[in-house]
């Protein structure tokens, strides 16, 4: 298997090797074995370290069940050869940040595990998110007490130690682990707060990791899913937030801490608006309906835009007391939407008369029809008049 040089040296930016296998699968693409390696490969829910080998991308790495690493390098039809030496070097930013949020992901497992006896049944870290699974719900004060329980271990600046130890040692050792080990298993601990089988690279004192945040929390699988940073990342989502509530609160002219009132208050004088609007509008139909005289055969009205239920309403509450056609156009002068009642007649003749003078399109039943007219106020008018006054 690979001599995995990160297991000893979780700092290490630069290596030498030896090429044991190298092959070209094309569209410049090697897959490339060495004797040794400080890159992790993407394991344990945990995505590979990416960097250069002889100043190539080295854009994956996986780990066999045998313990053989692989590097997936973008590199031209020559780069490599069997036995060549080559000069590693990883993406050491991006390493940092994953042994932050990795080793984050421990103390919080940790502390899971010693408060409340729950137990770590996922992990996963790429650059997008860091999720950690555990196997019991918890309360949003659970999760504050465990977020400042975590920092407080930061704080303390302990070590965290790893090494292998054999099956003997194994036995009078109680730890966590996902797997099951046959002879021997890297343990990384962190004094009094975890003891975890893991292969993982780590930092080497928790202070190292700076802070750590507990951004959000599912119920998931009878347990919850919490969404975690640490470290850089954690500082950059906090720097951030801070920066979204300075704005919210500059366009609100309130305090960060008066934000919520203000948006409820907010939210209260926007549902009283629509509601006055709702009243003005049902006010000025009635007027609308009212301005047509009682005893007229036809009722005609034209009004600015009014949604679809009101000009509806406004139809029907027509039709009630007039037995011609009863329309409401509403919208613009020259671009108008339609409903038609006609009580003694067919709607659908009204609605074929304005088609076939003035192009209008639509149609309905006997009792109704709607749709839109692009004439003015006056053509309408006239093309309706002609229709019920026998005089034309
Ligand atoms: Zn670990």
């Amino acid at each position: 298997m690979t001599e995995k040089l990160y297991d000893n040296d979780a700092y290490g930016r630069d290596f030498s090797a030896l090429t044991k296998k190298v092959s070209y699968t094309g569209d410049d693409r090697w897959l490339v074995e060495c004797d040794r390696t400080l890159f992790f490969p993407e394991e344990g829910g945990q995505s590979s370290d990416t960097g250069y080998l002889n100043g190539y991308e080295v854009t994956h790495v996986s780990i066999d069940d045998e313990g053989i690493i692989t590097h997936e390098v973008k590199a031209g039809e020559d780069a490599f050869l069997e036995g060549m030496r080559v000069m590693g070097q990883i993406d050491w930013d991006r390493r940092f940040s994953n042994m932050q949020n990795h080793t984050g992901e421990h103390i919080l497992s940790g502390l899971l595990h010693e408060i409340w006896g729950s137990e770590n049944v996922g992990f996963h870290l790429s650059d997008n998110t860091v999720t950690l699974d555990t196997s019991r719900s918890l309360t949003k004060e659970d999760l504050a007490v465990l977020e400042r329980r975590a920092n407080e271990v930061v704080y303390k600046d302990l070590p965290v130690l790893c090494r292998y130890y054999d099956a003997k040692e194994l036995e009078d050792i109680e730890y966590r682990s996902k797997l099951t080990f046959k002879d021997s298993a890297r343990l990384v601990v962190i004094p009094g707060v975890d003891i975890c089988a893991c292969c993982a690279p780590h930092v080497g004192h928790t202070g190292e990791i700076g802070l750590i945040r507990i951004i959000k929390a599912i119920n998931y699988k009878g347990g919850m899913r919490l969404s975690i940073l640490s470290g850089r990342r954690a500082y950059e989502y906090t720097a951030r937030s801070h920066e979204i509530i300075e704005e919210l609160s500059h366009k609100l002219s309130e305090a960060p801490d008066k934000l919520a009132e203000a948006v409820e208050r907010l939210q209260k004088e926007i549902a009283l608006g629509k509601e006055r609007e709702a009243a003005r509008s049902r006010a000025a139909l009635a007027d609308l309906v009212a301005s047509v005289p009682g005893d007229s055969r036809d009722a005609v009205i034209f009004a600015d835009d009014m949604d679809n239920i009101s000009q509806r309403n406004a139809v029907n509450r027509l039709a009630e007391s007039h037995k011609g056609i009863c329309a409401v156009f509403a919208g613009l002068d020259g671009d108008y939407r339609f409903i038609i009642s006609y009580p003694e007649g067919d709607a659908r003749d009204v609605a074929a008369r304005l088609k076939e003078k003035l192009d209008a399109r639509g149609g309905g039943s006997k009792e109704m029809v709607q749709g839109s007219i692009s004439s003015t106020g006056d053509e309408i008018k006239k093309v309706i008049s002609g229709m019920t006054d026998p005089g034309e």
